[in-house]
């Protein structure tokens, strides 16, 4: 094994599927699921990625004494996945409607993942709900309902789920311009109803649609954290072939892991 170096190991939020009330079978149990296409793009640099289970101190089975800390010591950077929406309770708001409640255990979750990492110096790459969770992680707010809020903003969620894309534009001079070479911005696939809303401390944006919804963030700290609001891990699949290459945000967040 002399002067092979060991792949990089990247760790992925779970996703948490909560018991469905009246449910038999799986549906009745906590499911902690990966989407593919995430693990897939990732693993398509010669990457190992592990998904990262929530730890329960208080769970059904005997204790552990692994903490998410091991597993920040371990892997060598983390990305979260989409999914629910973040609880307006984690930002000090009050769900708007009942069904804006997002959710919180989830939301526990990785913000304790997001601290450990950051305080690892290990890089971060939030996807969708992943860049609001570390504006939300670093002090920020979130919209909760983005046609309700910002009524004047383009259409961020179809039905038509990962077939839908809109434009985005880098901000001149920022990170993301500089790695995808000056290319301006391009179509992105856009599957959220809440969007940043006041910026966390040191959060930089990187991104913005034309409705001026902010796109993409990066953390002006000590370390490399990083969000896209759009899903890179659904570009370069059926959705279109004028998608923006998201190779050279996958090669900035996987060169800092290495
Ligand atoms: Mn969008």
């Amino acid at each position: 094994m002399i002067g092979r170096r060991r792949p990089i190991r990247i760790g992925l939020s779970a996703r948490i599927f909560h018991p469905e009330p009246g449910s038999a079978g799986i549906r009745s149990r906590t499911l902690q699921v990966l989407e593919q296409s995430v693990a897939q793009w990732i693993a398509s640099r010669n990457v190992l990625v592990l998904m990262v289970p929530s730890v329960v101190a208080d769970g059904e089975l005997l204790r552990s004494n692994i903490r998410l800390r091991d597993y920040a010591e371990y892997l060598d950077g983390l990305i979260l996945q989409g999914g629910n929406d973040v609880s307006p309770q984690t930002y000090g708001e009050e769900p708007l409607r009942p069904e804006w409640t997002g959710d919180p255990v989830r939301d526990a979750y990785e913000l304790e993942l997001v601290h450990e990492f950051m305080e690892a110096g290990k890089p971060i790459l939030g996807i969708c709900r992943g860049m609001q969770l570390i504006n939300v992680a670093l002090g920020g707010s979130l919209y909760q309902d983005l046609p309700t809020q910002h009524p004047d903003a383009l259409a961020h969620e179809t039905a038509a789920y990962d077939r839908y894309a809109h434009a985005i534009e880098f901000t001149a001079g920022g990170k993301f311009s500089a790695w995808f070479g000056g290319s301006g911005g391009g179509q992105v696939v856009s599957i959220h109803h809440q969007a940043l809303n006041r910026l966390g401390r040191g959060v930089m944006v990187e991104a913005q649609a034309s409705d001026g919804v902010i796109e993409a963030v990066r953390w002006n700290g000590r370390s490399f954290v990083c969000g896209v609001q759009w899903h890179p891990e659904f570009h370069g699949q059926a959705a279109g072939g004028d998608l923006l290459d998201c190779a050279p945000l996958l090669d900035a967040f996987l060169g800092a892991a290495r």
